[in-house]
């Protein structure tokens, strides 16, 4: 389809896709710390399940600070949570725990995040990557100061690892989701008349060219239409021109509205409109330009933006001919038009194939 029948999606922005982050990561994290109070608790260390109370706490007021919009604040908060509890942990029970994970998820969540100039990001970034770092050179080989069987340590290991894993995950799957949905969004408003909401010149030619070659390799027979609001200078000279957008959308709607969904309607110009019907033959296409020109016709008495205006289009057709260009049919259709003005507009004209109209 050539022409948008929805309107174009705002652009997915950062600034709405971090604060969803940062809330999917204050409850994985709130989460992560819940199960950790009943672990500590389990093994008999007291003091790193009171931590993790506290660490729960700090998890729900970042997640209540993102919901009021807070997200610097927030990010901050979490910042020294990770720091803290995971450099804390890990000095306490030991590389093995894993729990230095964390804190290598500051650096993406800090890069992505909307509050803060690249330089500063930057700085985040390589102040904690020297200092995880500085923590492997120290912890990795030493002695931890509480001893955690075994198994248990596996176990924190994996849950660390698997939790790390999952909000990095989660990170690229937003930020893929946004990028995807801003370049729909971009490629729609490159393609779109912002006026009238149908496809531009530029995007039709290309659907032009396409169809042009499915004719030209033994595919459907394709009709070209220029249509030309007839007088427009005076509407807007009458009327003003936010009267002439509004009867220029009006037009839009109903040349959209009244052909079928494999057919293209875009703006070709200021009040000049191009279709394109594949699979049209010269009388079925005549007789969709016809309901068309008297459609527009009746626009007139619709007291357009409150005022009585006199609207209507000629149209200029041209069936696109075995070893004809897209452009050599255009400028057929063009001159069908002209004619059609030359006769007194209003009318539908079908070019010859020489270029003469016949109609
Ligand atoms: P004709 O029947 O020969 O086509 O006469 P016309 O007055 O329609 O043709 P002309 O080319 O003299 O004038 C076209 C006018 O369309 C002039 C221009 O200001 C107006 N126009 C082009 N684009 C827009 C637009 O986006 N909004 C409005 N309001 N007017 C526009
Ligand atoms: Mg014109
Ligand atoms: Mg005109």
């Amino acid at each position: 389809m050539l022409h948008s029948r929805g309107s174009v999606s705002p652009l997915s922005r950062a600034s709405e896709v971090f604060p969803r982050l940062m809330m999917a990561i204050s409850v994985i994290a709130g989460l992560a710390h819940l199960s950790f109070i009943f672990l500590f608790d389990a093994i008999g260390v007291g003091a790193m399940a009171r931590a993790n109370i506290a660490s729960v706490l700090v998890y729900a007021l970042t997640a209540l600070l993102t919901q009021q919009g807070r997200t610097r604040l927030a990010l901050q908060i979490m910042a020294v949570e990770i720091l803290l509890h995971g450099s804390v942990a890990t000095a306490l029970i030991g590389w093995a725990s894993g729990f230095h994970c964390y804190l290598i998820l500051i650096i993406p969540v800090a890069i992505v995040s909307t509050s803060y100039q690249p330089r500063t990001k930057a700085v985040v970034a390589v102040l904690v990557g020297l200092f995880y770092m500085l923590m492997d050179m120290s912890f990795r080989q030493a002695q931890p100061a509480i001893e955690v069987p075994p198994h248990l340590l596996a176990g924190l290991h994996h849950f660390n690892q698997a939790a790390t894993l999952l909000i990095l995950g989660l990170l690229a799957t937003l930020y893929y989701r946004m990028v995807h949905s801003a370049e729909d969004s971009l490629r729609e408003l490159a393609c779109t008349d912002p006026l009238t909401q149908l496809r531009n010149r530029r995007f039709a030619m290309e659907v032009a060219q396409h169809e042009a070659a499915v004719f030209q390799r033994g595919g459907r027979p394709l009709a070209v239409v220029i249509g030309d609001v007839d007088h427009f200078k005076r509407i807007n000279d009458h009327h003003g021109h936010a009267v002439g957008d509004t009867a220029l959308r009006a037009i839009a709607r109903v040349l959209r509205e009244g052909v079928r969904e494999v057919d293209h309607v875009a703006r070709w110009g200021g009040e000049e409109f191009l279709l394109l019907l594949p699979a049209t033959e010269e009388e079925e296409a005549i007789q969709v330009c016809e309901r068309l020109r008297q459609g527009v016709q009746a626009l007139a008495a619709q007291n357009l933006a409150g005022e009585a205006l006199s609207v209507s289009i000629t149209l200029g057709v041209a069936l696109l001919q075995r070893d004809e260009s897209i452009e050599q049919a255009l400028v057929r259709a063009d001159r069908a038009l002209y004619e059609g003005k030359q006769a007194g507009r209003n009318r539908v004209v079908l070019a010859g194939q020489d270029g003469a109209p016949v109609l």
